[in-house]
């Protein structure tokens, strides 16, 4: 019998007695996990995106992880967890009260339930459907309108739409409910403070959904103590928590409202949105990992990986590079932006996306690439734009070769 065919005939007689494969490779799938990636011929991919989450936004520091997989071992009283991880966050996000969510999503969702069902408990049996006697009405400018309009308007919510400060004093009345604002919208006339005045002359709530808006670190307590009621942050974005995770932050009596609005009452709106033990130690744990960093640190770092990009595609014709920040409030990190001459390196930015993904590593550039002025990037339609913060260490090598090999191979066309 030849090597192979011994293992071969060791691997089935291992499978026969319930142990699969090598006994090493056994013990490690027990302490290391399967990895259920390959087994399910699920591709892993090399994030030169960003946050996205169709691409299962971040991956949790290396702290987080452990924390997640330590609470994983010990069951828990949940209520005890949720107030205990809500004190701690509050204390160190320097807000009233805190709650971990399924995300920035169920955020908006329980903020609104939150403001509509404050004070009237019975209220949470009641919404959405019916509405007898609640408030409901949403003031939002115009330019705030976004997709996830559809998790506030999930309690029954309806938008008033207003585009100046005139029609948002006139737009207060008596089913006004609360006020919304898109931190990262890149339009609309009315800024923060003035938008927190007007509502809180009229007695009625602000919430800001800045899900996607660390860093800077500092924005974690910005919106909060400049008087917004309730702010919503993604935990699986900037801040590295489980993507299924998220921060409510804001006043005391408004996240008491949004904890009645919440699993595991099943009897409320936010009872699909359950946060499991894991979600909510991994979400405290990130937060630690990511006030642990520094403004300057981060920005640094990624500056190194677009610099490095950069250095191996310095031999294409034409082409150049620059390192931009977006504009708008959201993912204002370094990106790197690559241009170069289409009569000369004959493939379009998109193609080279395309390419990238066919390869191996399969490689997903940001989806401003080849895009007017997305996200706030000064892109175009000959731009291929490379978000480097989601990189795992030692990806921009691999980034560079691919866009190298790509780009030469389109200059010798
Ligand atoms: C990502 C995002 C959300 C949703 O966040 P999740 O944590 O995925 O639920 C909501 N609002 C904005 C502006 C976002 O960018």
């Amino acid at each position: 019998m030849d090597r192979r065919r011994f293992l071969g005939w060791a691997n089935s007689a291992l499978a026969a007695f319930g142990i699969a494969g090598h006994p090493l490779q056994a013990a490690n799938r027990m302490t290391e996990g399967e990895d259920y990636y390959d087994k399910l011929g699920v591709a892993k991919i090399v994030n030169a995106a960003g946050t996205y989450t169709a691409l299962t936004a971040s991956t949790m520091p290396p702290s987080v992880q452990a924390a997640v997989a330590r609470a994983a071992k010990h069951p828990v009283r949940l209520a005890e967890l949720h107030r205990a991880a809500g004190e701690y966050l509050a204390r160190q996000l320097h807000c009233e009260a805190a709650l971990v969510t399924s995300g920035a999503a169920s955020g908006l969702t329980l903020g609104t339930a939150a403001c509509m069902t404050v004070g009237n408990k019975a209220a949470v049996h009641n919404i959405p459907a019916d509405l007898a006697g609640l408030k409901n009405e949403v003031i939002v400018q115009k330019a705030h309108r976004y997709d996830y309009d559809h998790a506030v308007r999930n309690c029954g919510a309806r938008f008033v739409q207003v585009e100046t400060m005139q029609e948002y004093e006139a737009a207060f009345n008596g089913r006004t409910v609360m006020t919304h604002f898109f931190n990262a919208a890149e339009s609309g006339q009315i800024g923060r403070e003035d938008w927190i005045r007007v509502a809180h002359s009229h007695a009625v709530p602000c919430f800001n959904d800045a899900a996607a808006d660390v860093p800077p670190i500092s924005n974690l307590w910005n919106y909060t103590r400049m008087g917004f009621d309730l702010v919503t942050f993604s935990g699986g974005k900037g801040i590295r928590g489980p993507q299924n995770a998220g921060l409510l932050l804001g006043k005391k009596d408004l996240i008491a409202a949004a904890v009645e609005n919440n699993s595991p009452h099943s009897d409320s709106i936010g009872r699909g949105m359950k946060v499991a033990k894991e979600q909510i130690v991994g979400m405290v744990a990130a937060v630690d990992w990511f006030l642990a960093q520094s403004d300057a640190g981060m920005e640094a770092e990624f500056r190194r990986r677009a610099d490095r990009i950069a250095a191996q595609l310095k031999s294409i014709p034409t082409l150049e590079s620059k390192v931009e920040i977006p504009n708008v409030a959201a993912n204002v990190v370094p990106h790197l932006l690559i241009r170069y001459d289409q009569q000369r390196v004959k493939i379009s930015p998109t193609a080279v996306a395309a390419e990238l993904r066919r390869g191996t590593p399969s490689i997903e550039l940001n989806p401003a690439t080849g895009k007017k002025q997305a996200g706030g990037l000064p892109s175009d339609e000959n731009t291929i734009v490379v978000g480097v913060w989601m990189l795992e260490p030692g990806e921009d090598v691999i980034v560079a070769k691919r866009l190298r090999e790509v780009l030469a191979k389109a200059a010798q066309a």
